[in-house]
């Protein structure tokens, strides 16, 4: 008999510990194990896993006895050796442990795990032929019970294994995670109204029309159907669903589409907003580059010869996504992947439309707030190497984890955005840097795109390390917009403020109404006041758990926390000296919201911000609401900021400059610079040079007057000075630690033990401990530690002996109860 041999694998589940686990496989399985493939093993007292096994082998471990592999999910591995070597190297640079890579990289469907809570799925039909008994059971079970964890169905089955069934059932269409439903179904879709089958031809219409004149008391249908038309309703013999909303606004009474529907002559259905933006054929040509564009084009080429990465650096409105396009074409025609990396998807459904438009089906988009089922088919697909779908990806930062087979090109676009990092939870790693790396495991090449480039980037640019190109000019020879400060201690004097607004700016904008023109504010808070305080003691409302002020929310009438969840209802009077004179201090979008209908009645205001953008859709909804007029002035957070493309807005008003400027970090002039510029370069597009008015304390800032000038190689320079005296990026790479416990004095124990460990290996570059801004969240209480490196340091011996002091630090029992943070790269 041929011998039995002993298999053992190295699995890394999606937990936060930074080795691999290793099991014994059981004979039966042997032929089946492969690095790359799923399993389920059991972790902890009775919970199952799913991981990934990273090796096959036949070492036994010692001093422990390993347990069995439960089940196997795959036939095939289900990620490439290129996506391993990037997780490695995102554990490694960002100090994460690999299971968290792992969590953030795979879709969550791929790691069922013992939380996973299942239910029917809404579009089961109940057709149980295509069930296996032991599915069937489960779906008894939900039918008994609405949602049920793995160990309960590991129960009702009476065995350990059960994955496997929960994976059939979740592709049949028959069960759903709960995470999905809930990102899958939420409210996106509208009423349509379509002309019925019956009377899709121009002379049943006819008749039609002719039968309504007739009869008077049809006379508002006639009025129904005329407006369809009119809309574009029926067009040589196509018909198509018109919004009944926008069919109403034009006069249409809505009852009667309701009468049309039972008399079957249209019908109202409810459908996808998104289906709906088709491509327009005639609209999908390429545009022909202007000379400048098709020299940056040439430019990029050329470049691209000998570096990998280069930058291209041009103005807003200087059209960069003419010139992605076109090396996007270049790719596909070499038969090459493209990734698109973008900051924030949903700020930017103009720019998806937009490349839809131009590349139809080859487009993938990839989002964390796509719903799962979508995100898996793009995996599959890229991992299959099907080559007929999503040779383009579209997506934020966590697309750099998709199967790529043959990357040619990445374009970051915005690449300055401070987005590209994931701050929480870990791994903290930044999108634009890790497709850097990314790019050299296919030797693909890298486009960065952006009007303010980051000064690492600019900087790495200047030195030949990258490429650069630019694109000094808007296209079309579109002036930039003409920018303006308000000078807000002047008004004050003078008394010409109105509450938030100065003088200066309510001119503008009611010229702007005036000409029938749109207006974009901006203003980086939400809410309505962020601070209520007593005028006689100065006493204002904290959260309890966190060290910062609550913010008043007028809508619903709430004091709430932007840092947890906590609320609670306003006060009326001061608790501390019992004066009823609250003040409130600083402004938010919710407050300049309610001011603008007082200083310009009946002008019709929308807020885009957090707050009103919580839903799915809602975003573009407004945003399309925005673009058809029916909004005057869109009222806005950072949001307002980010490639949007609006031909009617010409007048920009920037509300609280000083507040960006004064924020306590060494990024806050860099921001404050980027976030003009960006939000200024929304102004006046195509129809005629466009206003900004900046309002602030200190118009003569140096920032700003770069921004009127926009002069961004001035801002760098002189910011560049100022990186380097303070030993900042990009002399300087960062590491920030932090520290995080509910007891105040024993933290501030562990930070200066912690401190002080790093100092014997690093010397002077640690500085802290210190307190954060803001110094307990959630009840827990921060000290920050942070390390400066310069920057040709080796990194991996500056985190290896980072780890080191970690790990001492740890061993040292006191110290287990602090949670400690890394952030490398800090944004
Ligand atoms: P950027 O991304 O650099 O801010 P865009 O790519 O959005 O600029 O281009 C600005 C505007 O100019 C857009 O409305 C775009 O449609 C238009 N545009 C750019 N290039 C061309 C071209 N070659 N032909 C026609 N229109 C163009
Ligand atoms: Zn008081
Ligand atoms: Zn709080």
């Amino acid at each position: 008999m041929e011998e039995r041999k002993t298999y053992f694998v190295d699995v890394i589940l999606p937990v936060p510990i930074n080795n691999a686990f290793t099991y014994r496989v059981p004979f039966e399985m042997n032929d089946f194990m492969k690095t790359g493939i799923r399993v389920v093993v059991p972790f902890g007292r009775s919970k199952l896993q799913t991981g990934i096994i990273v090796k096959v082998h036949e070492v036994v471990p010692e001093g422990y006895q390993s347990k069995y592999v439960e089940a196997v999910l795959d036939e095939f591995p289900i990620i490439t050796g290129k996506q391993f070597k990037l997780w490695n190297w995102i554990s490694e640079y960002y100090m994460a442990p690999l299971g968290d890579v792992m969590n953030a990289a795979l879709p969550s469907n791929f790691k069922l795990g013992s939380e996973t809570k299942v239910l029917i799925h809404p579009e089961y039909e109940g057709n149980s032929e295509i069930l296996t008994d032991r599915e069937y059971q489960v779906v008894e079970a939900l039918e008994v019970q609405s949602e049920l964890d793995l160990k309960e169905i590991s129960d009702i089955l009476g065995i350990k294994t059960i994955q496997p069934v929960i994976k059939a059932l979740i592709e049949k269409r028959v069960i759903i995670t709960q995470e999905d439903l809930k990102q899958k179904y939420a409210p996106k879709t509208q009423l349509f109204v379509e002309l019925a089958k019956e009377y899709q031809s121009d002379e049943q219409l006819k008749a039609l029309i002719d039968v309504l004149s007739e009869d008077k008391r049809k006379k508002k249908q006639l009025d129904a159907i005329l407006t369809y038309m009119q809309m574009g309703g029926f067009k040589q013999g196509i018909s198509k669903p018109i919004l009944r909303s926008e069919l109403v606004e034009k006069g249409a009474s809505a009852s009667s589409f309701n009468t049309l529907d039972k008399d079957g002559i249209l019908k109202i259905k409810r459908m996808e907003i998104s289906r709906l933006m088709e491509r327009d054929e005639a609209d999908s040509a390429f545009k022909e580059l202007s000379p400048d564009q098709q020299r940056a084009l040439d430019e990029i080429r050329e470049s691209f010869v000998e570096k990998d990465v280069t930058l291209l650096h041009g103005v807003t409105g200087s059209g960069k996504t003419e010139v992605y396009v076109e090396l996007i074409q270049e790719q596909l025609d070499k038969g090459k992947q493209v990734l698109f990396l973008l900051p924030e998807i949903a700020l930017t459904t103009q720019l998806i439309q937009r490349l839809q438009k131009y590349f139809g089906d080859k487009i993938g988009v990839y989002h964390s707030r796509f719903n799962q089922n979508e995100r898996v088919e793009i995996w599959n697909s890229l991992l299959h190497n099907d080559t007929t779908k999503f040779q383009i990806v579209l997506g934020a930062r966590s697309a750099v984890f998709l199967p790529f087979r043959n990357l040619g090109l990445i374009i970051v676009d915005e690449e300055h955005e401070s987005s590209f990092k994931q701050y929480d939870p870990s791994p903290r790693y930044n999108g634009r840097d890790t497709a850097i790396v990314l790019r050299a495991f296919h030797g693909a090449k890298v486009l960065l795109g952006s009007a303010t480039p980051a000064m690492e980037t600019y900087f790495n640019a200047e030195e030949g390390k990258y490429g650069l190109v630019k694109l000094d000019k808007r296209f079309g020879d579109i002036q930039m917009p003409e920018i303006f400060t308000a000078n807000i201690k002047k008004e004050k004097m003078q008394k010409t403020m109105q509450s938030d607004f100065s003088g200066f700016l309510v001119e503008h904008m009611k010229k702007a109404l005036e000409n029938k023109e749109q207006i974009i504010l901006f203003q980086n808070r939400r809410g309505y006041n962020p601070v209520w305080a007593c005028e006689v003691c100065g006493w204002n409302p904290n959260c309890k758990n966190c060290d910062v002020s609550l913010t008043y929310h007028k809508n619903s009438n709430i004091l709430k926390c932007h840092y947890c969840s906590y609320f609670t209802p306003p006060v009326g009077a001061c608790p501390k000296c019992q004066s009823n004179r609250l003040k409130m201090i600083g402004f938010g979008t919710e407050k300049i919201e309610d001011e603008l209908s007082i200083i310009l009645p009946g002008v019709r205001v929308q807020r885009l911000d957090l707050d009103t953008t919580r839903q799915k859709n809602s975003y573009e909804n407004i945003l399309n609401d925005f673009d058809a007029r029916k909004i005057d002035i869109l009222v806005g957070t950072q949001m307002v900021t980010k490639g949007l493309d609006f031909d009617n807005v010409s007048l920009v008003g920037i509300l609280d400059a000083d507040m960006m400027l004064n924020r306590p970090d060494f990024r806050a002039f860099e921001r404050s610079y980027q976030l003009m510029s960006q939000v200024a370069g929304r102004s006046g597009r195509k129809t005629k040079r466009g206003t900004v008015v900046i309002q602030t304390y200190d118009p003569d800032h140096w920032i700003i007057q770069h921004v009127i000038n926009h002069d961004y190689m001035g801002f760098y320079k002189n910011e560049l000075i100022e990186r380097k005296n303070y030993f900042y990026p990009p002399f300087y790479k960062m590491i920030n630690l932090t520290l995080k416990h509910r007891d105040p004095n024993k933290l501030e124990v562990m930070a200066m033990d912690l401190a002080d460990r790093m100092k014997q290996a690093f010397g002077s570059r640690v500085l802290g401990p210190e307190f954060p801004v803001v110094k307990r969240i959630q009840n827990s209480y921060l000290k920050v530690i942070r390390l400066k490196v310069e920057r040709d340091a080796s990194n991996k011996k500056v985190k290896l002996l980072l780890q080191q002091k970690i790990d001492d630090f740890y061993s040292v029992s006191y110290n287990k109860s602090v949670r400690v943070i890394v952030d490398v790269d800090p944004s």
